[in-house]
């Protein structure tokens, strides 16, 4: 079929789907055009970071893997969407926050032994972890699409920090914060093209959101609606289907993408949902 089951995961931190679909002109173009796929996700609660890429990358919830908050500094006990991966004999790659090494490698973070992963033997395959919130979006996406050009993972994970750190210094209805968003947009604009013709499907989402005084954590639709677009030749859905799925449900979506296996304890995409958004083929 030719169908592809290789991935690139955008999650742009703390960028509320209000914002995001206001600002982000190249990437809702897709959704216009009818090339990509746009829902929304509710995150789970607390909306705080490492709480919601526990729930991204196992598919449980907060009560069930037990990261509470973001002082919860241990490494995951639940089997993972990197574990899985690896199960399948495909490799992952991420650039992303230090914390997403202590939840699938080690805890706590060692900033030189943990900086860069190379061909590890369990959890992630690669990967590239920075440690300040303002560690430049610009230089992230280029590193990220060098590690991809270099170790051409089966998913790519890039996650960034500018967008989370304009909306705490300056609030989520400020210009700094639409600024950073707009930057996403441009580098999307760059990074994308290229990632479609290497035969990658494409996913863009967020943690959490933003409220208009800088905070999230809570319950408000800033904090927990985040958006969710889709570019992928397994689609038959296109443009917006004005849907919302829970944040524990991606990683199951994410095996189907990547046609690899979930784990038991992933909570399953709706199936529902997945008849109306792809095309009934080769899921094996
Ligand atoms: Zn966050």
């Amino acid at each position: 079929m030719g169908v592809s089951d290789r991935l690139v995961l955008v999650i742009v931190d703390g960028m509320s789907n209000q914002v995001a679909h206001e600002r982000l002109g190249f990437v809702e173009s897709l959704v216009e055009r009818g090339q990509a796929l746009r829902a929304t996700v509710q995150s789970v609660l607390p909306s705080l970071s490492r709480v919601c890429y526990e729930a991204i990358f196992t598919g449980t919830e907060p009560i069930v893997n037990g990261i509470l908050s973001n002082e919860i500094v241990r490494r995951s006990t639940q089997e993972s969407l990197f574990d899985r991966i690896r199960a399948a004999g495909k490799t992952s790659a991420v650039f992303g926050y230090h914390w997403i090494s202590e939840l699938y490698q080690q805890a706590p973070f060692d900033h030189v032994r943990d900086r860069n992963l190379h061909d590890a033997d369990h959890g992630i395959t690669h990967g590239r972890f920075y440690f300040e919130d303002h560690y430049p979006d610009t230089h992230l996406y280029v590193e990220a699409e060098d590690l991809r050009r270099r170790v051409q993972p089966d998913l790519l994970v890039v996650h960034s920090m500018n967008v989370d750190d304009a909306g705490h210094k300056h609030g989520g209805l400020s210009p700094e914060y639409a600024g950073a968003v707009i930057r996403i947009d441009t580098l999307l604009a760059m990074m994308v093209p290229q990632w479609l013709s290497d035969g990658y499907q494409v996913a863009i989402t967020a943690d959490h959101g933003m409220d208009s005084v800088g905070y999230h954590g809570g319950t408000l639709d800033e904090h927990r609606i985040v958006p969710f677009y889709l570019l992928s030749s397994q689609l038959k859905k296109l443009g917006d289907s004005e849907s919302t799925f829970s944040q524990v449900e991606l990683a199951d979506l994410i095996c189907q993408l990547m046609q690899i296996a979930p784990a038991p304890s992933m909570t399953r995409f709706s199936p529902d949902r997945l008849r109306q958004w792809f095309h009934s083929t080769t899921q094996a």
